[in-house]
């Protein structure tokens, strides 16, 4: 039985791929910042099977210690400080996990295989936000980065430090460059999440109006669910490598507003939606949509839920949440 370790369980993407791994025959060990909160008893109830074990991006001989106790064919480092919007409030912190905490985990990674990195394969969630104030659309592989956050600038430390165990101890680490990735287990406070929880909500009379910063923001959008097959397929093939992971569309927050008000049955938003100027971001990333030509050639992947799929497939989620607040 192969057996994966995941930093980051309790998170949207650590709950799809704990699953898909367990639907391969995997055994699933899971990092957590202590057994008794509340995300990590979610994480039990929802996969009774997974291991959990205890420990700290932070913290080095803790990992050491989870990768002692696993002893994992696969490691995948989902953990990390994840809002952008929060990254400016703390930078610091941003750094020491999203950023510092990649390095200590591939140090730990090194230290469990005796220098012999490649015995255990790699996976590190990079981020689109690297891309920033992007220099080229779409962005691939090779486009240089420009990150507009100090979580971006966190991940593009994280990402330079995979690839540089990859070439200075040869280790099995690949980057997974990935786009913005939601599902119904989206965090609130992300903006997908927030339009189809408040359109769900308005609907049924538990709302009556939504706040929003820049309604022209554009993303390229896809289900985290299809995204989590692509971080496996890429420690499947011999030769580690970085992949973008993007549907290669775009769309706006106004088109996400279109989609999910249809959805929950209200014709028009705009009386519903106001913008407030304190959630517009210090720094905007430009047109990012990503090209995963490399993807698409060298695993076979390619999304297959689209925009309104992902957008209609969170609104019903949310419906039906109200519904049960309702009672
Ligand atoms: P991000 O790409 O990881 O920053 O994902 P988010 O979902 O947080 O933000 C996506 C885009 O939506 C950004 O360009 C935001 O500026 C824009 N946006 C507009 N209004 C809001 C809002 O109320 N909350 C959030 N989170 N983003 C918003």
């Amino acid at each position: 039985m192969p057996r994966a370790l995941i930093t980051g369980i309790t998170g949207q993407d650590g709950m799809y791929l704990a699953e898909f791994l367990a639907g391969k025959g995997y055994e699933v060990f899971g990092l957590v910042r202590g057994q008794n909160n509340p995300r990590a008893r979610a994480v039990r109830r929802a996969l009774p099977s997974i291991r959990l074990l205890e420990g700290d991006l932070r913290d080095l001989a803790s990992l050491v210690r989870a990768l002692g106790a696993a002893r994992p064919d696969e490691v995948y480092n989902l953990g990390a400080i994840s809002f952008v919007g929060l990254s400016w409030q703390q930078a610091e912190l941003t750094g020491e996990i999203t950023g510092v905490g990649v390095q200590r985990i591939l140090e730990a990674v090194r230290l469990h295989t005796g220098d012999d990195m490649s015995r255990v394969r790699f996976y590190q969630a990079s981020s689109s936000e690297m891309f920033g104030k992007v220099r080229t659309v779409p962005q691939r592989e090779t486009t240089a980065f420009h990150p507009r956050s100090p979580y971006g600038v966190a991940k593009a430390f994280g990402h330079y430090m995979t690839v540089n165990y990859r070439e200075s101890y040869g280790a099995h680490a690949c980057s997974g460059i990935l786009f913005n990735h939601e599902s119904p287990r989206r965090g609130h406070e992300f903006v997908t999440r927030k339009v189809t929880r408040a359109a769900a909500r308005i609907a049924l009379g538990l709302q009556d109006d939504l706040a929003l910063g820049n309604l022209d923001a554009r993303r390229d959008w896809g289900f985290a669910g299809d995204y989590v097959e692509a971080m496996w397929l890429m420690l499947q093939q011999d030769e580690p490598a970085d992949y973008v992971i993007a549907t290669g569309e775009t769309h706006s927050v106004r088109d996400l507003l279109d989609v999910a008000f249809d959805r929950a049955g209200i014709a028009d938003w705009a009386p519903h939606v106001r913008q407030d100027p304190r959630l517009f971001r210090p720094a905007e990333v430009d047109l990012l949509v990503g090209d995963a030509s490399r993807a698409r050639e060298r695993l076979g992947w390619k999304p297959r839920v689209d925009f309104r799929g992902l957008v209609e497939m969170m609104v019903d989620a949310d419906l039906a949440d109200a519904k049960q607040e309702i009672g």
